[in-house]
Formats: C-alpha cells, sequence, structure tokens
C-alpha cells in the first residue's frame, strides 16, 4: 500500500471518461461518504470521538437505539450538525454544476448517500438523499416534519467544544407529543420508497453514471450503478481506493475534489 494514496492519483483525465462525457446528454452523479470527506467531514466510524467514542453505532443510528435512549441519539446528531455547519463544499462540488452546463448535457442529477448539505450549498438542485437529510427532522411516532420555533440564526463557528457534546432530549411533535428525530436512514430502516424509485428513474434515463467517493458496492446503493452496466450505460468509478470492481465499470482512480474539475477542464479543451 503506498504511504500517501493521493501521491498515486493522476491528474490527467482518462480519454475515454472525457469521450464518455462529451457524449452524454443525461448524467447521474453517484455520491459517498469520499465526497464529503475531502471537506473535512469524517466518516461515520469517525464521528463516534470524545464523549460519543463508546458507543456502538447501533446506538447512535438505529430506530432501536433511538427508542431506548432519544437524549443519546439525538444529541449525537446535533453535534453532528454543528460540525457539518463548520465545513464547506469543496472543489468536486461545485465542479458538478459546471459539468451540468457541458455542451449538450441536458440534465445533471446527483444522488447522494450523504446526510450532509454541501451538494446543496454548492449549488445542486436536482438531487436526491437516498440516506435522508442531516437538517431535516420529523416526527418518531407520527412522522409529519418538524421545524424548530425558533431556529438557531447565529451559528457558533467557533471549534468544536467537547462539552457542547452531550446527550440532548428531542423537542416533541406539535400534533402528537411524539418525539422529534433526525429525517435520516437508520440502519435498521428502509430506504423512502419514493426516492429509491426517483433514484431508479434517473438512472434508467442517464448515458453516463459516475460514482464519486464510494466503491459502489454497498448496498441497496450499489445497485443503481449495476442497472446501469445492465443497460450498457458507461458507469465510471472516481474513488481514490484499490480494490474497486472493474469487470464492467471503469475506474479512475482519484478524488472528487481532484477528479470533477480535471474532467471539466477536460471536456472544455478543444480537441
Ligand atoms: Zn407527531
Amino acid at each position: 500500500m503506498n504511504e500517501n494514496p493521493l501521491s498515486s492519483q493522476s491528474l490527467d483525465v482518462p480519454p475515454e471518461l472525457v469521450r464518455d462525457a462529451r457524449a452524454a446528454r443525461n448524467i447521474v452523479v453517484l455520491t459517498g461518504a469520499g465526497m464529503s470527506a475531502e471537506s473535512g467531514i469524517p466518516t461515520f466510524r469517525d464521528t463516534r470521538t470524545g464523549f460519543w467514542a463508546n458507543f456502538d453505532p447501533s446506538a447512535l443510528a438505529s430506530a432501536s437505539g433511538f427508542k431506548r435512549n432519544p437524549a443519546l441519539v439525538w444529541g449525537w446528531y446535533e453535534g453532528r450538525r454543528r460540525d457539518v455547519r463548520r465545513r464547506k463544499p469543496n472543489a468536486g462540488h461545485f465542479a458538478l454544476q459546471d459539468l451540468a452546463k457541458l455542451d449538450g448535457v441536458e440534465s445533471l442529477t446527483v444522488i447522494t448517500q450523504n446526510v450532509d448539505d454541501l451538494h446543496e450549498r454548492a449549488g445542486s438542485t436536482d438531487l436526491i438523499h437516498l440516506h435522508g437529510n442531516l437538517f431535516g427532522s420529523q416526527c418518531f411516532a407520527c412522522q409529519r416534519p418538524y421545524v424548530a420555533d425558533t431556529p438557531s440564526a447565529v451559528e457558533d463557528l467557533a471549534e468544536p467544544d467537547a462539552e457542547e457534546d452531550r446527550p440532548t432530549p428531542p423537542p416533541r411533535c406539535r400534533r402528537c407529543n411524539g418525539l422529534v428525530r433526525p429525517a435520516v436512514v437508520w440502519f435498521d430502516e428502509l430506504l423512502s420508497p419514493a426516492n429509491w424509485t426517483e433514484a431508479c428513474r434517473h438512472v434508467q434515463g442517464a448515458d453516463l453514471v459516475l460514482v464519486v467517493g464510494s466503491s459502489g458496492e454497498v448496498y441497496p446503493a450499489a445497485l443503481l450503478p449495476d442497472m446501469a452496466v445492465e443497460r450498457g450505460c458507461p458507469v465510471w468509478i472516481i474513488n481514490p481506493a484499490d480494490g474497486l470492481d472493474t469487470t464492467f465499470r471503469k475506474a479512475w482512480r482519484s478524488t472528487a475534489a481532484v477528479a470533477l474539475p480535471a474532467l471539466v477542464a477536460g471536456c472544455a479543451k478543444e480537441e
């Protein structure tokens, strides 16, 4: 294993990818944790630091864990929201807007496994959050969306304060007095059928699928590139990790913040 995974990355866009992108009208970009990691958002495992280090993921990110200890789960999500607010979209998030504006491109849909709002903040509007949204809340009992009375307009953007990390009782639903939960998909829950159907529809209509910052091998999200491959649609995996399945997919070992701006530049260059 190379000591610095980035050193083995190539800045040169694979010519075949440039050809595929230039020919594409409807692009689907499936993004995973690697995309947010470049903005400094830790992967799930790494968010369990400090106070949370001793808790099992199933206690913090499951419906059963929430039922057992709602304050523990809500407090942890409050901490994750504070952390994400301090981060900014990276060059990869922004490059997707430029990719959408290339000649011939009619649509670019982002289907993300990430629950942060970095795609939105970079300007993506055609966006599906497969695993939900960290900044959305809903009632655990009646499912109604919950909007706080007094959204904290002034965010503390200072460095994280470990003192803030503690169990915090969630608010109550105004309709049924149920507990309010984050609008994310937990380990013991299914994806929203509406989101999934919408994601499948876009993939069925795509003529280029990019899988960015993900190995593309975690199910059910991995069914989406599989679906594209079956239709003969080019699928490119852009990820720095080794060991990608390249039997039917093409891979470029690079990261979102490096590869996506380079791809845009490569497509814009005169032939
Ligand atoms: Zn309710």
